[in-house]
């Protein structure tokens, strides 16, 4: 294990304000940013380090000292308690001596907040006359008790993480490569005491209420976007977006296609040939239908303007009506006589037995 007293140059009855100074022209003397792509001071900066975190702090320099204490070469500065000592001592340090280059703190960066998507399912008529929708979305708000900032107080401290500057500065070859500090997400500094009614988050989960319309004429899969009703943004940045997925749920009996309803008719045989008038329900009430004679299985009808309307627009698709001509399948012995009187007078030839007749004289013998 490394001697964290050898480390930092002190002796092991050193007082706290020794090692506090020692520590200090350590890391100005080995600062990366003084030793530019020196890996040598890189690593001994690492190491003065891990013996200041843990020489700093009474509790674990007692258990260094009683040889109970294990720090790992390889653990890292979130390893240890005691951060706000270690920021103070940059702060002080570097404060004054680098002054621009940590960018003289600028603050957190606004970030917009995450879009949102909400599911709603509407029947076809809804679909057909447009309709005003409640919802209830959870989403993330600003705290209301800290105002966001997750302090409960409003006090920070510079982030120890980043000495405040927000971002993390390494080298990588030739350059300097810096990157979000994760401690503080980049604000450069945390919260020491934290509200706590977001738990130091800054934000909370809310439902918000909201009538959205949807209008006449929407079809399955269309997105619709409520402008600034997404979750919050970060650090002053603009709220993201709602947007709202539409489902149109299937009809029992009308069918749609784009902008047109299909509708079956069924038709006896007996209409069909002579022809009839029928009420025909479309999404705008019952219509009247003339059926004339000789029509077809799968003959279509259409009733004009009598369709799904035209999203944005003031015309309607039209309704189709497809008949369906039904053939009886049971007939009374009277019934039969009579279709077989009319096949007679067709001159279409019928079977003598059909194989009901058949099956019929059998049993009548063996009876
Ligand atoms: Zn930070
Ligand atoms: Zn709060």
């Amino acid at each position: 294990m490394r001697d964290y007293y050898e480390t930092l140059g002190v002796s092991k009855d050193a007082t706290q304000e020794e090692i506090k100074k020692a520590y200090r022209q350590l890391a100005l003397k080995f600062h990366p940013d003084r030793n530019h792509g020196n890996k040598e001071a890189e690593e001994k900066f690492k190491e003065i380090n891990e013996a200041y975190s843990c020489l700093s702090d009474p509790d674990k320099r007692a258990q260094y000292d009683g040889g109970g204490f294990s720090a790992g070469a390889g653990q890292g500065f979130g390893g240890f308690g005691g951060f706000s000592d270690f920021g103070e001592v940059f702060e002080d340090l570097f404060g004054g001596i680098f002054g621009g280059a940590f960018g003289g703190r600028r603050g957190p960066r606004p970030e917009r907040g995450s879009d949102l998507r909400y599911d709603v399912d509407i029947t076809l008529e809804e679909a057909a006359e447009g309709v005003k929708r409640p919802i209830k979305i959870p989403r993330t708000v600003n705290c209301a008790e800290c105002r966001g900032t997750g302090s409960r107080t409003g006090k920070t401290t510079p982030c120890p993480g980043c000495r405040g500057t927000g971002s993390i500065r390494y080298q990588q070859g030739f350059f300097t490569v810096s990157r979000t500090c994760g401690k503080c997400q980049g604000t450069g500094q945390v919260v020491t005491d934290p509200c706590e009614r977001c738990r130091g988050t800054g934000k909370v989960k809310v439902e918000r209420e909201l009538t959205i319309n949807i209008p006449a004429g929407v079809e399955t899969g269309m997105r619709f976007r409520v402008t600034g009703e997404g979750e919050a943004g970060s650090h002053g940045g603009p709220p993201g977006d709602l947007y709202v997925v539409v489902e149109v749920k299937e009809h029992a009996e009308f069918k749609r296609n784009g902008d047109d309803i299909f509708l079956e008719m069924p038709l006896s045989f007996v209409q069909a040939a002579l022809g009839t008038e029928v009420e025909i329900n479309t999404l705008w009430g019952v219509e009247r239908l003339h059926v004339p004679p000789g029509t077809q299985p799968g003959q279509t009808f259409k009733l004009r303007g009598k369709g799904m309307p035209r999203l944005g627009r003031k015309s309607k698709g039209d309704q189709v009506v497809v008949a369906r001509v039904m053939v009886p399948t049971k007939l009374t012995d009277r019934q039969r006589e009579i279709i077989e009187e009319y096949a007679r007078e067709t001159g279409e030839a019928i079977p003598k037995h059909g194989i009901r007749d058949k099956l019929r004289g059998i049993f009548a013998a063996g009876s």
